[in-house]
């Protein structure tokens, strides 16, 4: 208000400030038409000046002079560049002199003697002066009406500002006014749609909530109580709605406040959404869960929603595949996994250690280009298009590596999608140089065996000791007289053609073997079926003896002509090759051993000597083979008369001795005179004839002082030479 008063008292002064000076202006301008005399020139209100068309003033009225702030006198001559003051009013007066012209009110701005700049209002006439053209100044003073002007222009500028100002607040105020009006509709419209929406929104929710087959939870993001949970969620956890109702998400996630953070935070540092947990079901079991989880502003206030992914499967799954990665990863075969430009696209370890290369070596390059045009199409390509048909196939390659020949299997496999579409084809190869060595080996070692077996007559056999199965080779039925076409044998089987006196033996090395995980070695008989009774060797050892064997590998051979040899070698080297009685030495061991029998049991002992009489006259009679058929002869009466545990036996020459185990020396007596009798009955039928003989005999028997064997033989020596001595075919004691 004050402010507007102030403006409306200073536009009245200015106001009747421009009426007075119009006024006053109107009045000169009135005196100004008067005609040019001197009078009138000398007399005139406002200043008049003559100027030449030099530039000089050549006459100025007092006026004029007091305007400018010099004399009259000092006027006269006066250039007019000293009183102009800017280059309007030299152009102006200058431009007047040359040309002249009538120039009625002109502005200009002049400078006074004292050097103050004054405003005048000229106007410039031509006129004669003294028959020379000049121009005719007339002006007036209106530096105070220029100040008033610039003072009232200024109040204008500020009253115009101001109204501006004013008039631009009033708009602005108008147009926020109406602005916010607007948005206070539009903001009502908005909250309406918005109140609408959430309904809509959240009945759509609702739906999805209970039709969804996702596990969803609803939270109190404070309390962590369960508000609500959809049909799949009850399903899920194996509560009841009304008892998860009553649950925290607490008695669920088994992980704790402190492991809840940290997969907050790694959530957080992944950029993940979703968060894994581990929930536990109603019935105690753990399950890795996925969950989604978010606030949302329902009607009724801020909520929290879960939706649940039960992951246990899939994380099993990535574990899963997590172990094979880590498998192909570190397995020796040379995995590769190629597109349909036959582009590798996947290597493990194995392939780059073995070709000696980089991964950035491999991985996008061309196979064409690994491994050289040449192999590509004659080794790989007719592979690889039959695997992306979608068959499986296998060779071998020969690489060249360090200039050492190497032997791969190549396993070409299509790698389907779903839908059976195959992009790619992973190619397993297998170093199998040294595979192939043994294999060589190996055949070369079967080849020899099998040779060695047939040379031998070497039957193989395995015993699967868990399940009594039994495997028998070729050789092994015909050992045993059976017939390749027959069955497989049984391990009853078995037993049945071992004979009934070695198969305890048998079995029980067996089980000694089993039992000890040791050796198992053993000579039976058997019976083949055609009633042979052949001499069996079987040798055994249990396979894989560092484990817990579950078979044995044996072998059998027949030993029966060994064994017949070495029943004959035994009866050659114990009996004499002509009587076949006991030879020297067979009855030195036997009368040893009899003789420490008495002894240790305080039991009799009978020994006989015996020679034949006169024996050099037969051989002399009747030659040679004649006396060797009655030292023949000889032993068959003997052995006939003897007992069976008495042991005869051939001395030397024609000289003989028995041992009679548990005989006094009256039995002995009694033994050596039948035994007498009998060869001095007995003639021997030669082919030289009739040889009639007669044996003279020494006895001895056991003393309990007899040191040994020597003793009691001296003394039944010195019995026959007793004997001898008394005429033969007799017995003596001693
Ligand atoms: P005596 O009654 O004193 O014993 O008379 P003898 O002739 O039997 O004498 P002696 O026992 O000293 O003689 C042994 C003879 O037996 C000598 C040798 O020619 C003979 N003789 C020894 N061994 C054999 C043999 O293996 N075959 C044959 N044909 N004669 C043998
Ligand atoms: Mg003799
Ligand atoms: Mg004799």
């Amino acid at each position: 208000m004050t402010e507007s008063h102030t403006l409306q008292q200073a536009l009245e002064t200015a106001r009747r400030r421009i009426k007075e000076l119009e006024e006053e202006l109107a009045k000169q301008e009135s005196s100004n038409n008067t005609p040019l005399e001197e009078v009138a020139f000398e007399s005139a209100p406002g200043g008049m000046a003559i100027l030449s068309s030099e530039g000089i003033f050549l006459a100025c009225n007092k006026v004029g002079a007091d305007i400018l702030g010099y004399t009259v006198s000092e006027m006269d001559g006066l250039p007019i560049d000293r009183l102009c003051i800017d280059e309007k009013c030299k152009t102006l007066l200058k431009t007047s002199t040359h040309v002249p012209q009538n120039i009625n009110d002109n502005r200009i701005s002049m400078r006074r003697k004292d050097g103050e700049r004054i405003w005048v209002d000229m106007d410039i006439t031509p006129v004669e002066y003294g028959s020379k053209q000049a121009v005719l100044l007339s002006f007036i003073d209106i530096t105070p009406l220029k100040e008033l002007q610039s003072e009232l222009n200024s109040v204008y500028s500020d009253v115009e500002q101001l109204i501006k100002e004013r008039t631009a607040d009033l708009e602005n105020a108008n147009y926020n006014l109406g602005a916010l009006n607007h948005k206070l509709i539009k903001r009502d419209v908005e909250h309406q749609t918005a109140r609408k929406s959430l309904q809509e929104s959240e009945q759509q929710f609702r739906s999805i909530f209970e039709n969804n087959h996702a596990v969803m939870l609803i939270i109190d993001p404070d309390s962590g109580a369960i508000l609500d949970a959809n049909p799949a969620a009850v399903e899920f956890y194996g509560y009841s709605l009304r008892e998860i109702k009553t649950l925290n998400i607490a008695h669920i996630n088994t992980l704790d406040d402190e492991e809840i953070l940290q997969e907050v935070k790694n959530a957080e540092q992944e950029k993940r959404n979703h968060f894994f947990f581990k929930h536990r079901l109603a019935n105690g079991d753990i399950r890795d869960v996925e969950v989604f989880s978010g606030p949302i502003t329902s009607i009724s206030g801020r909520i929290l929603y879960s939706i649940v992914h039960d992951i246990t499967e899939r994380r099993e799954a990535e574990e899963k595949l997590e172990q094979y990665r880590r498998i192909i990863a570190t397995a020796t075969d040379l995995y590769s996994l190629v597109d349909r430009d036959y582009r590798c696209t996947m290597v493990n370890d194995s392939y780059l250690s073995t070709f000696k290369l980089k991964k950035s070596d491999v991985i996008g390059k061309p196979l064409q280009q690994l491994m050289g045009q040449p192999i590509f199409d004659q080794h790989i390509k007719p592979y690889l298009e039959r695997a992306f048909k979608g068959e499986a196939c296998n060779t071998e390659h020969r690489v060249q590596l360090s200039g050492e020949d190497r032997f791969f299997t190549v396993t070409y496999n299509p790698v389907p999608r779903a839908d059976g579409t195959i992009d790619y084809v992973s190619i397993v190869s297998r170093d199998i140089t040294e595979l192939k060595e043994q294999e060589q080996n190996l055949r070369t070692f079967s080849e020899r065996l099998a040779i060695a077996t047939n040379a031998g007559e070497i039957g193989i056999w395995e015993l699967n000791i868990e399940t009594n199965e039994v495997f028998w080779d070729d050789m092994m039925r015909r050992l045993y007289g059976l017939k390749a076409s027959d069955d497989t044998p049984t391990y009853e089987v078995w037993h049945s053609f071992v004979h009934k006196d070695d198969l305890a033996k048998a079995e029980k090395a067996l089980q000694g073997a089993l039992k000890n995980n040791s050796q198992f070695s053993c000579d039976f008989r058997i019976t083949r079926p055609d009633g042979e009774e052949r001499h069996i060797k079987s040798a055994a050892q249990l396979n894989d003896p560092s484990e817990r064997p579950r078979s044995m590998t044996g072998v059998n051979w027949d030993i029966t002509k060994t064994r017949k040899l070495q029943e004959e070698l035994q009866r050659l080297a114990t009996t004499d090759s002509l009587t076949c009685a006991h030879n020297r030495r067979s009855f030195m061991e036997r009368a040893h051993s009899e003789v420490a029998r008495s002894h240790r049991h305080g039991i009799p002992l009978a020994l006989l000597t015996l020679d034949i009489d006169h024996f050099k006259r037969v051989n002399d009679t009747y030659g040679h083979p004649a006396g060797e058929e009655v030292l023949k002869s000889l032993v068959n009466v003997c052995q006939e008369t003897l007992r069976f545990t008495d042991v005869f036996a051939r001395m030397g020459g024609e000289e003989f001795a028995a041992i009679l185990p548990e005989t006094q020396i009256p039995e002995a007596i009694v033994t050596a005179e039948r035994v007498r009798k009998a060869v001095a009955s007995t003639p021997v039928n030669t082919d030289a004839g009739i040889i009639d003989y007669t044996v003279s005999i020494g006895i001895s028997t056991l003393r309990d002082d007899d040191d040994s064997l020597d003793d009691l033989m001296r003394r039944a020596d010195k019995a026959l030479y007793k004997a001898k001595e008394n005429g033969r075919n007799r017995v003596e004691t001693e």
